[in-house]
């Protein structure tokens, strides 16, 4: 079976490889990065073992808008040549829009946020969170598929290989321009990628309360995430520390959630962390399922103590 695979983001190409060799059973696996002058490098991060050829799709970085319709023309030439039973998107936010419009073109099924993605009796499957995550539809498919895939679903491959590289240009048309520019405001921390995530809920009872998670993410070298009350409705925190369905998915060696219930819109965003440590005042909390160490007690007690404990440790 052969699989074209892309993502503008070539660190997240790995971790497509293992989805299609592993889970779906891919034999040919043909990469689509992207390649500027000012991004060089693309080709080596995707050049993992299992991916047969590389196409390096030229574009012009500093047109962010043009990157969309580049991919979604070089990905088409490279379909109409390599004939892919799938395609895997990593689910970024630019790939969100590239899949759906590359499905279209090629007359290809398509599967959002695809998880757990496997071949059943020779179908394509993978499963959805739906109903704001509270349900999981499972999705099948005989014909050809292009597929988004979460970020950090599946471990990346390893092991070097030595893929065939080839250039690639398209005209990207004239679709889409850009008539203006604004920067948004970023946060500092990086949530996605801390190796330690402490996160507060809606059991903490006002907002300078927060302020006790700081030495506790100081001493573990941690950064502070939050439900989503704490975030959108209530706006005690930036909206890119939320963790969850329509936030962000982490994957920390350690978690922590304090003062959270676990509602599955908020486990959709975390479960995959290796060790979860739940802090909770009531015992038949949800989050009691999820996670490996739970306190059953009050936070403003329990953190305290935590923090007195790993300070007596550092010293
Ligand atoms: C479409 C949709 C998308 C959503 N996306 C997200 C998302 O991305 N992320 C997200 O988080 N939610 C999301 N939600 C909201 C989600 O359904 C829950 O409402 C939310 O996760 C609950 O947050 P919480 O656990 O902080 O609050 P609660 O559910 O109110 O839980 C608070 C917890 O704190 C405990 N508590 C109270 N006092 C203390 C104390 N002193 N010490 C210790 N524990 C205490 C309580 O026992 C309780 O379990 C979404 C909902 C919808 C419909």
């Amino acid at each position: 079976m052969t699989s074209v695979i892309f993502s503008e983001n070539p660190r997240l190409v790995p971790e497509l490889v293992t989805a299609a060799i592993e889970k779906l059973g891919a034999v040919d696996v043909r990469a689509v990065v992207l390649a500027s002058s000012q991004e060089t490098g693309a080709s080596k991060i995707a050049s993992v073992k299992g991916v047969s050829k590389i196409y390096e799709l030229k574009h012009d970085a500093s047109n962010l808008v043009s990157q969309e319709q580049v991919a979604v023309k070089g990905l088409e030439i490279v379909c109409n040549e390599a004939r892919p039973s799938f395609v895997l998107v990593a689910a970024t936010r630019r790939g969100r829009e590239v899949a759906p419009r590359l499905a279209t073109r090629l007359g290809y099924a398509c599967i959002t946020d695809a998880l757990n993605p496997r071949l059943e009796e020779g179908r394509i499957v993978a499963e959805r969170v739906v109903w704001g995550g509270n349900a999981i539809a499972k999705i099948s498919t005989k014909d050809a598929v292009v597929m988004t895939i979460p970020p950090k679903a599946h471990e990346p491959a390893t092991g070097e290989a030595n893929p065939e590289l080839r250039p690639l240009e398209v005209n990207p048309g004239a679709e889409v321009r850009v008539v203006g520019r604004s920067q948004k405001p970023t946060g500092k921390v990086n949530i996605k990628d801390a190796d330690v995530v402490i996160s507060a809920g809606r059991g903490f009872k006002k907002k300078e309360d927060l302020s006790l998670l700081d030495e506790l993410a100081q001493l573990l070298n941690g950064v502070i995430g939050a439900s989503r009350p704490l975030t959108s409705d209530l706006g005690w925190m930036p909206e890119e520390r939320q963790v969850g369905l329509s936030g962000v998915t982490v994957k920390p060696k350690l978690y922590i959630a304090v003062g959270i219930s676990g509602q599955i819109q908020h486990l959709t965003g975390m479960r995959d962390s290796k060790l979860v440590v739940a802090i909770n005042t009531d015992k038949n909390a949800p989050i009691f399922q999820e996670c490996d160490y739970g306190v059953v007690g009050d936070l403003y007690c329990v953190i305290p103590a935590l923090i007195r404990a790993l300070r007596s440790k550092k010293v």
